[in-house]
C-alpha cells in the first residue's frame, strides 16, 4: 500500500515514509492511495471478534514493512486496554473511547504510533524527534505512548494557560525522553510553529524530525480500529449514525476511512463547541479557517482544522457528497454545561464536556433533521466519548454537584512537580531550543 499527498505533488511512499515524515513535502497530508474494501462477511463476523481482532484486520493492508508478527506485537501491546460501547436508552450509545493510560481516545493513535515509530527506525541510526503542538489531550498522550521509547525524544508545545490542570500536569510530569515546552500563545499558534519546523529545510538537514499530530497517519489508522468494534458491539443493529465531538478532525477522518474499507454507517454526525469551521462550511460550501476560540470542551478549541484537508480530499473536494455523508452542528459551553446536568440527572451517566457536545448533536439531528441520512427507524445513534469526565472534573463538578471520581492513574501524576520550559510564541525561539536541545543526540 503506497500512500498518497492530498496535495498531490509528492511522490506516493510506503507507510513507514509517511509515518516517519509526518507532513509530505508538498506541503499536503498522507493518506491511503487505495481502499481495500472489507467483504459483508467481514462486518457480519466482526461481532464475534476482540477488539484486537479487529485492529489488526484493518491495519494490515495499509502496512507493508511490518511483519504479521510485528503487527500483532504492536496492537496487542497498544491497544490493550477495552472500548466498551454503553447503551443510555433504546436508540443511543456512547462508546467509551476513555479506558487507556491517559483517559482520553488519543491513547490509541499515540500508542500505536509510537510502537509502530519504534519498530520501524530500527534501520535508522539518527535520534528521531517527534514534536507535537497539544490543545491538551494528544500531549499526555504522547507523552505516555512515547515514554522511554529509545531513540526516541518528545517535545510537546502546548498553549500557557489554555489546557486542565489536570492535561497540565498530564504532559508536563512524564520527564525521560520527553519534554514540554508551554507556548504563551493558542494551539494554534503552537500548530503553526509545529508546521514551520517541519517546512523548514535547514531544520530537517540537522534534525530527523516527525509529527505526533493527527496530521500523521500513524495515528489516523488505529483510529480506525475503534469504529470497527462499536460495530461488533451493535451486534447486527442496522448502520449506525456515528456522532463525533471534533476540533482538529482526526477523529472523523478515521471513521471516514473505515467506511471507505465498507464499514456500514447511515452517516456522520460533526459536534463541535463554538469552533465550527466545518459545520458552518457544511452548510454553506465555504471553509473560513480562523483564530480559535476558548471553550470548556477545549481539546476541540481549534480554529484550523488540520484533517480537514483529507475530509475534502475523500470526497474529491466535492461539497455536496460531504454534506450527503457528513451533518454538522455547534454548541455553547452553556448549552454544553445544560446537556451535561440533564444527562446526568435522567440516567446517572457522567460526561465529559466533549461527549456532552456530541450528545447534544445526536438530539439536535433528532429533533431537526431525523431521516436526513435516509435511515431506519431502528437506526442506531452512537456518540464517540473522547475523555474521562476525571479529566475534566473542574467543570463537571459544579454543574452537577458531586464529586467526579478520579481514578489511580490520573491521581499519581497529579502528584508530580510540573516541569516546562517557557517559550515565546517566536518560530525562531522554537528552532534555537529544538537545535539547542537535540543537535547534540545526533
Ligand atoms: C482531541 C480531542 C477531541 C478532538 O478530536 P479531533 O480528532 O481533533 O477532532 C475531542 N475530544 C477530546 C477529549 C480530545 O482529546
Amino acid at each position: 500500500m503506497k500512500f498518497v499527498s492530498t496535495k498531490g505533488e509528492a511522490e506516493p511512499v510506503s507507510f513507514a515514509q509517511a509515518a516517519l515524515r509526518g507532513l509530505a513535502p508538498d506541503g499536503g497530508l498522507y493518506i491511503p492511495g487505495a481502499w481495500p474494501s472489507f467483504p459483508g462477511s467481514f462486518w457480519d463476523s466482526i461481532k464475534t471478534k476482540s477488539l484486537q481482532e479487529i485492529s489488526y484486520a484493518m491495519a494490515r493492508p495499509f502496512i507493508d514493512e511490518l511483519s504479521d508478527n510485528a503487527l500483532h506485537n504492536i496492537i496487542n501491546d497498544a491497544i490493550n486496554f477495552e472500548a466498551p460501547l454503553v447503551q443510555l436508552d433504546e436508540k443511543r450509545y456512547v462508546l467509551e473511547l476513555f479506558h487507556g493510560p491517559t483517559l482520553a481516545f488519543k491513547d490509541f493513535g499515540a500508542r500505536f504510533m509510537a510502537r509502530a515509530f519504534a519498530a520501524l527506525r530500527e534501520q535508522s541510526e539518527q535520534d528521531l524527534v517527534i514534536i507535537a503542538a497539544t490543545s491538551g489531550d494528544t500531549g499526555s498522550a504522547v507523552a505516555q505512548g512515547f515514554l522511554g521509547v529509545e531513540g526516541i525524544k518528545v517535545c510537546l508545545l502546548y498553549p500557557a494557560g489554555k489546557v486542565s490542570h489536570i492535561q497540565e500536569q498530564q504532559l508536563t510530569t512524564a520527564g525521560q525522553n520527553v519534554t514540554a515546552l508551554e507556548v504563551d500563545g493558542t494551539f494554534d499558534d503552537c500548530q503553526r510553529m509545529v508546521k514551520q519546523a517541519f517546512s523548514d529545510s535547514s531544520l530537517n538537514e540537522q534534525l530527523l524530525l516527525s509529527s505526533a499530530n493527527s496530521i500523521n497517519i500513524a495515528r489516523l489508522v488505529p483510529q480506525m480500529f475503534y469504529y470497527g468494534y462499536a460495530l461488533a458491539q451493535l451486534r447486527g443493529n442496522s448502520a449506525p449514525i456515528l456522532c463525533v465531538p471534533s476540533g482538529n478532525f482526526g477523529n472523523l477522518t478515521a471513521g471516514l476511512m473505515a467506511a471507505k474499507l465498507g464499514m456500514p454507517a447511515a452517516g456522520f454526525i460533526a459536534a463541535t463547541n463554538a469552533n465550527d469551521i466545518v459545520p458552518e462550511y457544511l452548510e454553506t460550501g465555504s471553509f473560513n479557517p480562523r483564530d480559535s476560540k476558548q471553550t470548556i470542551s477545549n481539546a476541540m478549541d481549534v480554529g484550523r482544522p488540520s484533517n480537514f484537508e483529507r475530509m475534502h480530499y475523500l470526497f474529491n473536494g466535492n461539497h455536496h457528497k460531504m454534506e450527503k455523508t457528513i451533518w454538522g452542528t455547534s454548541f455553547s459551553d452553556d448549552e454544553t454545561r445544560a446537556a451535561l446536568k440533564k444527562v446526568y440527572e435522567k440516567t446517572d451517566y457522567v460526561m465529559d464536556p466533549h461527549t456532552a457536545v456530541a450528545h447534544l448533536a445526536v438530539e439536535e439531528y433528532r429533533e431537526t433533521a431525523n431521516g436526513y441520512f435516509g435511515e431506519q427507524k431502528d437506526t442506531p445513534f452512537v456518540m464517540l466519548s473522547t475523555a474521562h469526565p476525571a479529566k475534566f472534573g473542574d467543570v463537571i463538578e459544579p454543574v452537577i454537584g458531586e464529586e467526579v471520581e478520579i481514578p489511580e492513574r490520573l491521581a499519581v501524576c497529579l502528584e508530580k512537580n510540573k516541569k516546562s520550559v517557557a517559550l515565546e510564541n517566536d518560530y525562531s525561539v522554537l528552532k534555537k531550543w529544538l537545535l539547542d536541545n537535540y543537535k547534540g543526540a545526533l
